[in-house]
């Protein structure tokens, strides 16, 4: 339910419904907008709730939230989220870009994508420390001295770190060295991994599960915005089709679709999306021609030596070039990049 305050209510009255929200076994997320707070209140539906809440003076009305997932719904928060982290920030209107290696590989390697990545106008810079492969015999990944390498490059160039935890209890290392958690496709519905995201204060980029649908990519959404933490990005990096000529199938409507039933803000993986390398410029234009509010890109400055995900890795030249497309369709269509 969202419980739809008046004008004008005070600190005191909203807190006190939260109090009466919380009483019922509910649990109460508090969404200040410009004119007026509204309170979801979520948890196991019972009778006679609604009419309570509403009895109160000081609450406009009480309506019930249609979609299954409440928290992460437009109905609830018609104003999109904006979420900020040091040098990122991803919301309507402004597209921000992370960009860099699939893998941390070596100090060299991930300094030097860290600059060129910036110099191109890269705001993020990615690279998986825990990397989750397909094969147990493949590299896995530097983790902690991956880690380590990234907070380097952040205080090198200045750059938000964006890497991903692969299980609740890396949750607390990662966090140690991340500005944003990202979950992999692989663990969209690992709701442990989820809910200890969700404890954290940290962004989070949630990659959608490449067999998911739309609602279920909500709904493990709402598992983090249900323990409090605000700060999630969806992440659209392509699902499984029956098509084999690219990696994954990349369904841009998914930009337009989640911004019409969601406020959180949507990032475009064209690397993942395609797995190749010569399709990613003009799906990196397309994610912004269809107002995706990010993007995120694997961008190596050897490409045939990447250890992983070489085949879909631009040069940083290529990467310079196709943020110069991109500027060029977010300025035709009023966006800043
Ligand atoms: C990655 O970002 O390198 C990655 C493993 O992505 P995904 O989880 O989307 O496969
Ligand atoms: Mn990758």
């Amino acid at each position: 339910m969202i419980v739809v305050m008046k004008p004008g209510a005070t600190d005191a009255q909203i807190q006190n419904m939260v109090r009466r929200v919380e009483e019922m076994g509910l649990k109460a997320h508090v969404i200040v907008g410009t004119e007026r707070t509204v309170i979801a209140a979520v948890g196991e539906k019972r009778n006679g709730e609604r009419e309570k809440l509403e009895s109160y003076d000081e609450v406009e009305k009480v309506v019930p939230i249609l979609a299954p997932y409440k928290v992460a719904s437009r109905e609830l928060k018609p104003q999109p989220t904006c979420v900020e982290v040091g040098s990122l920030t991803i919301v309507a209107g402004h597209i921000g870009v992370i960009a860099g290696t699939c893998s941390v590989e070596s100090e060299a390697q991930i300094m030097e994508s860290a600059r060129k990545v910036k110099a191109a106008g890269a705001t993020a810079l990615r690279g998986g420390a825990f990397k989750p492969r397909t094969s147990p015999y493949s590299f896995q990944g530097m983790k902690e001295e991956g880690l380590k390498l990234l907070a380097a490059a952040r205080d090198a160039t200045g750059l938000a770190i964006v890497t991903e935890v692969m299980a609740p209890e890396q949750v607390p290392l990662v966090e140690k060295y991340a500005d944003v958690l990202q979950i992999g496709a692989r663990n969209m519905q690992n709701y442990n991994l989820l809910q200890a995201v969700g404890e954290t204060r940290k962004a989070v980029l949630l990659k959608r599960g490449p067999a998911a649908t739309m609602e279920e990519f909500l709904l493990a959404a709402e598992y983090i915005l249900d323990q409090g933490n605000k700060d999630v990005m969806l992440c659209e990096r392509g699902i499984r089709t029956f098509e084999s000529h690219t990696r994954f199938t990349l369904p841009l409507a998914s930009v337009t679709y989640l911004h019409q039933k969601t406020h959180l803000p949507v990032v475009i993986d064209p690397s993942h999306g395609t797995g190749i390398a010569s399709l990613v410029p003009d799906m990196c234009c397309a994610a912004v021609a269809c107002k995706a509010d990010g993007l995120i890109v694997e961008v190596h400055p050897d490409p045939h030596h990447a250890i992983s995900d070489g085949a879909q890795s631009l040069t940083p030249e290529v990467f310079a070039d196709t943020m110069q497309q991109c500027r060029k369709v977010a300025a035709a269509l009023g966006l800043t990049m």
